[in-house]
Parts: C-alpha cells; sequence; structure tokens
C-alpha cells in the first residue's frame, strides 16, 4: 500500500495537515512471460515496483519543492496477511519488497506459444499455463491475478471454437480471471468486427470476466464500442452480454480525443492508463471529468503500467492524482489506483476442482483483539504443508458505485478495501479439491471463520462486500451451520479439521 501524508489542510475533504493514508494499489496492465528481449517473472514484477517507487519519490521531492502535491507519498507497505505469508520462508522473504503495488493483473506476451502449433491446439495454450502457474501457488497468488490470450483468428485455421475452449479452459479451469485482446498482434485488426471475434467476446460476457482490449488509436476504440453495440442488437447475444466488461488498454493513447470518452460513458466500457505521460495525464484527467456524465469519471479509469514494455512512467501517473491539479477527492484517487480494477474482476478465485461437500463456519469472541493475526499464523502453517497451496487473497469490496470516503491512519485508515474480511482459496494438492475459506472480523468483536463451496447455490461468487451481492442464502445456511467457540485456542486449534473432508 502506498502511505501519503497531507502536505497541509484540505477542508473541503475534512483533512488536516499531516494526516496519513494508505492508498490500495492495483496495476491493471502487466505482462509475464517472454517476448524477444523482453522477459519477466514474479521476482521480476516485484523488483520493478521497488524501483516504481524510487522513481515516484525522486520525482515527489522535485514536485513539493515547486509546490504541486497535495499529499506527499511517504512509504509503500505490505498487507498484514501478505506480508506473513512473505515472511514465512526465507527464499519467498528474499522477495518481500515492490509493496507499492499490493496486486497486479499480469497476462503473456505475444511469446513463442502465442502461435498455433501444428497439432492444431489453441494459441496461448502454454502461456496461459505458464500464467497459472505464476499466479495461483503461494506466495505469489497473494499479490499476481491471472488473465487469459487468446487468438480469434485460430477459427480460420481449424474449428470455430477453438478459441472458445481455450478461454473456458483458461477461465474454469485454470482459474485465471480475465481475457486479453490484442487485434494488432494477432493481426485481426481489420476483423475486429467478425463472428469469430463476438464468439470470444460474447464468451467472456457469459463467463462473467473482464475483456481487456490493446488499443493504440481512436478508430480502434470506436470500432470496439461499433462491435458491442452490434452485438446488444444480436437476439443470439441478448441472454449475457449486459455482463460484458471491456477495458480500453492505453486509453486508447488518445486522451485528447472527445471519442474516447463518449464511449467510456457506456457503462461497459473502462480504460487502463498505462502508456500516458507528461501532460497527457492532466489532459485525461480534466477532459474525462468533463465529458463522462452522468457517469462517475472516476470509475472509468484504471492505473497500468504495461511492464515490461514500458517502465518507471506509472510514477509520474501517481503523482499527478496526488497533485493539485487533480479534479476529485481522494476517493477518487483510490479507485482510480485500484478500487475499479477490484469492482472489474470481483469474482473469488475459482478453478475447475470440485469443492467440499458442505459449507460451515466456526465462530469466536475475538478476547485477545489478536484473534484475526493468529488466525492468519494457522493459515500460514497449513499452507507450508504439503498437502495444500493457496491459490488466492480476495479482499471484499464496496459493491460497484459505492466507493467510500478515505479515512485516515488515524481514524482506522478503510479506503474501501476489507483487511478484516477476506476469501483465501486453498487447494488440496493430493485429493484434488479447492475450498474458499472466509475469514471475518463480525460486529460485536466475533471473528468468523467460514469453509465455502467454491461453486454452486451456497457459494460466495462476488467480494462485493453487501449480503444483497453476497446473497441471503448463503449467509442463512452459514449462521445456521455456525460451531461457536468461546476459547481463542480450540477455536485456532480446529481450523484444519474445518478444511478436511
Ligand atoms: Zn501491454
Amino acid at each position: 500500500m502506498l502511505v501519503i501524508r497531507a502536505i497541509e489542510d484540505i477542508p473541503e475533504q475534512s483533512i488536516k495537515k499531516d494526516d496519513l493514508f494508505h492508498l490500495y494499489l492495483v496495476d491493471a496492465h502487466h505482462h509475464m512471460g517472454r517476448e524477444k528481449t523482453h522477459r519477466n517473472t514474479p521476482t521480476g514484477s516485484y523488483e520493478f515496483f521497488q524501483l516504481l517507487w524510487f522513481e515516484m519519490r525522486r520525482l515527489a521531492e522535485r514536485a513539493i519543492e515547486r509546490d504541486e502535491l497535495l499529499f506527499e507519498p511517504v512509504d509503500a507497505i505490505p498487507t498484514p496477511f501478505v506480508a506473513k505469508i512473505f515472511s514465512s520462508r526465507d527464499s519467498w522473504s528474499r522477495m518481500k519488497h515492490g509493496w507499492l503495488v499490493d496486486r497486479t493483473i499480469v497476462f503473456p506476451y505475444s511469446d513463442d506459444y502465442s502461435k498455433q502449433n501444428s497439432d492444431g491446439s489453441a494459441s496461448f495454450k502454454i502461456s496461459n499455463d505458464k500464467i497459472a502457474g505464476w499466479t495461483t501457488r503461494a506466495p505469489h497468488s497473494s499479490r499476481l491475478i491471472g488473465f487469459a490470450r487468446v487468438d480469434p483468428t485460430d477459427a480460420t485455421r481449424g474449428d470455430d471454437d477453438i478459441a472458445v475452449r481455450e478461454l473456458d479452459r483458461a477461465i474454469l479451469d485454470l482459474g485465471l480471471r480475465g481475457l486479453k485482446l490484442h487485434p494488432l498482434a494477432q493481426l485481426f485488426i481489420d476483423e475486429l468486427e467478425d463472428e469469430m471475434v463476438q464468439r470470444v467476446v460474447y464468451r467472456a460476457a457469459e463467463l462473467r470476466i473482464p475483456v481487456l482490449f490493446d488499443t493504440r488509436n481512436i478508430r480502434t476504440v470506436t470500432r470496439i464500442h461499433q462491435l458491442v453495440t452490434t452485438m446488444r442488437e444480436d437476439p443470439r447475444y441478448q441472454e449475457s452480454i449486459g455482463n460484458l466488461k471491456v477495458i480500453l488498454a492505453h486509453c486508447g493513447m488518445s486522451p485528447a480525443s472527445p471519442k474516447l470518452y463518449d464511449v467510456l460513458k457506456d457503462p461497459a466500457f473502462t480504460a487502463d492508463t498505462s502508456t500516458l505521460h507528461d501532460q497527457d495525464i492532466p489532459l485525461l484527467f480534466e477532459m474525462a471529468s468533463e465529458r463522462v456524465q452522468p457517469r462517475n469519471w472516476s470509475e472509468t479509469l484504471l492505473f497500468g503500467t504495461d511492464y515490461s514494455f514500458l517502465s518507471v512512467q506509472g510514477a509520474e501517473f501517481i503523482l499527478q492524482a496526488l497533485s493539485r491539479d487533480f479534479p476529485g477527492d481522494l476517493s477518487d484517487v483510490q479507485r482510480i489506483l485500484g478500487g475499479n480494477t477490484l469492482s472489474l474482476v470481483q469474482k473469488p478465485f475459482n478453478s475447475g476442482l470440485e469443492s467440499k461437500a458442505l459449507s460451515k463456519q466456526m465462530a469466536c469472541p475475538n478476547t485477545s483483539g489478536t484473534l484475526r493475526s493468529q488466525v492468519e499464523d494457522a493459515l500460514v502453517q497449513i499452507i507450508h504443508q504439503s498437502e495444500w497451496d493457496l491459490s488466492s487473497v480476495d479482499m471484499m469490496i464496496p459493491p460497484k458505485n459505492t466507493w467510500p470516503r478515505v479515512r485516515s491512519v488515524g481514524d482506522g485508515g478503510y479506503n474501501g478495501i476489507h483487511h478484516d474480511s477476506y476469501i483465501v482459496t486453498l487447494r488440496n494438492k493430493s485429493k484434488g479439491y479447492e475450498s474458499h475459506l472466509w475469514i471475518r472480523e463480525n460486529p460485536g468483536d466475533v471473528l468468523t471463520v467460514a469453509s465455502i463451496r467454491t461453486r454452486g447455490k451456497d457459494s460466495v461468487r462476488t467480494t462485493y462486500y453487501a449480503t444483497a451481492n453476497i446473497g441471503e442464502e448463503i449467509i442463512r445456511h452459514l449462521t445456521k451451520n455456525t460451531n461457536y467457540e468461546k476459547e481463542e485456542a480450540p477455536f485456532i486449534g480446529s481450523i484444519p479439521k474445518l478444511l478436511g473432508r
């Protein structure tokens, strides 16, 4: 998390000079794997984020001298549970840095595996396997979120559904959580509105995953919007097209074009800010804040770095969001730097593994005040047993369009990310099943740990933290199936039993 300090009183936001705030950062655009001279792994990402932090500090000093900033970046710190995970083994603790960015959306390059094999299997099949390997195992699964890539033009070299089937495999079996499409690299820029592209995009809508399109100019942006408009009018796509979420990479590299903001008025669209630098950034903020109404403008932009194609340019973007010129408040900053991307992903991790038969819960009063930390220690122990792996840690977030005011550290530090309510996905490697553990601090200082099926009616299907979103059915089911324990030690001791079959 990025720790910032108010440089002066900001009465319109009820902020006092020297108030500290925590911002949770998500990089929405990041490559992993290999393409020509580019190469990146999780270790490379964390080192890059450390560099990004140094660059930001350097630029911030100059900006403060010129009196441009409202907030000064003062530190980059991990969230407590993720810090515990990375501290729990020597080889992991060497990667305990780069905490400026908390979570990162990673997807393949156009790498050696981006082309179809002679055996007719899908393009990117091996790349998607590699992304899943990096993003769904401890410790990186607590910091990375994997997106798949497919090539819709596979349909021209085999049967119509190769790319759709690869998307299904990547999302439903591997547990990847979004799709990246690159019309330029995969050479379908002239066929952008073709049936083969529509099939892939529609499947993403059915799977309720976001689709990030590479866009290099406003013409491509307009054509992607046209593609979606056409699909909305097609009776074949009626049922699920409403779930479609499109991310325009690099803001179409067109922050000066009014057409970009016309497209962003459409609630299905957002844009990532990677590649924007210098005067493009204030221009983007100014035009978006004036032009995307009635939509809330700060819900349309996602911070992204495009590492390793780009390096530390992202530092300029973050500082511009902390500057006097930024046309919004800290809640807008938090949305753009991380909240919006988490809202797009919003489904807890789920791979093709079956889950346990029953969802059930344990509850215990937090007498010591450290009960959640003890639970986290127990979870770290569990993922060090050879039987278990950690597929993801997904914090609960505010329901769509309800991002709250960011509170100062002195006032609890709440920024919309619930460190006191999150879902841990654990995979039993030998028995081949997975389980969601929902760790939650409840009113009355009672901590609950629930073991929940990952699919079906009594599962938690969203990280939007509201009963209406999570579903009354699962909440009622858990309340009915709760074991109450008065003492902390036996409560902690029975966590492994919750996971057992
Ligand atoms: Zn990229």
